[in-house]
């Protein structure tokens, strides 16, 4: 018998996942540079006449920018959901408050909101078993000590004081939507074959991770 592989997945603005085996996808799409073109052809669209030809040209073009992004969107997101869905058995995620789109006006985190939300659906269809778990303190607390080490959204590393725990804050989160998924399980009903990563192992890949890291400063 095959043995059963979890995952645990932290979607961002900087990577698109990041994930509790240590493998970062970074975002295809450069928002800064998606949105420079569209308000350029908008601007263009809103200075020229109503009704006249140039004007409608403008539209098209806007149309065609718009299309671009979204096939690129879709292909990379198809391609990200199949691997994770075809290398695990239950993949563990973050719950993302919906709220989050309605609140932040800022238009280009909008838009990463509804790209995650399409994601996850994309995962929920093609995957075995997707799980969400609670976002609470997924970034702050230490993912191999527990203790809460709160950091603003520029702070990239997670540095725990207590147990000197060095790594990427994106991969701490999800090495804490690993545990927390497996938590839901507990040991008691969860197939032995799904710890496969034990906590040990955790904080072993911590380890190796902070090597990693100090290899490179
Ligand atoms: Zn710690």
């Amino acid at each position: 018998m095959i043995s059963k592989k979890s995952v645990g997945i932290d979607v961002g603005i900087k990577s698109f996942t990041y994930d509790s085996d240590g493998y970062s996808t970074p975002n295809p799409l450069n928002l800064k540079k998606m949105l420079k073109p569209l308000a350029r052809v908008q601007r263009k669209i809103s200075r020229r006449k109503k009704g006249s030809n140039n004007r409608l040209k403008a539209i098209h073009h806007l149309q065609r920018i718009h299309e671009k992004i979204v096939n690129r969107r879709k292909d990379f997101q198809h391609k990200l959901s199949t691997a994770y869905a075809n290398n695990n058995d239950v993949v563990f995620v973050e719950h993302l408050e919906k709220l989050n789109m309605v609140k932040n006006r800022r238009l280009s985190r909008s838009i990463m909101d509804s790209s995650w939300g399409m994601f996850l659906q994309k995962l929920e269809y093609k995957c075995k078993l997707l799980v969400e778990v609670s976002s609470q303190n997924t970034t702050i607390n230490c993912s191999r000590c527990g203790n809460k080490v709160p950091k603003g959204l520029t702070v990239r590393i997670h540095r725990c004081g207590k147990c000197n725990l060095v790594i990427d804050r994106d991969y701490n989160a999800s090495i804490n939507i690993l545990q927390k998924g497996l938590k839901i399980f507990g040991q008691d009903n969860l197939p032995q074959e799904l710890w496969k990563v034990t906590p040990v192992e955790i904080s072993m890949r911590s380890v190796k991770q902070e090597q990693i890291i100090q290899r490179f400063r």
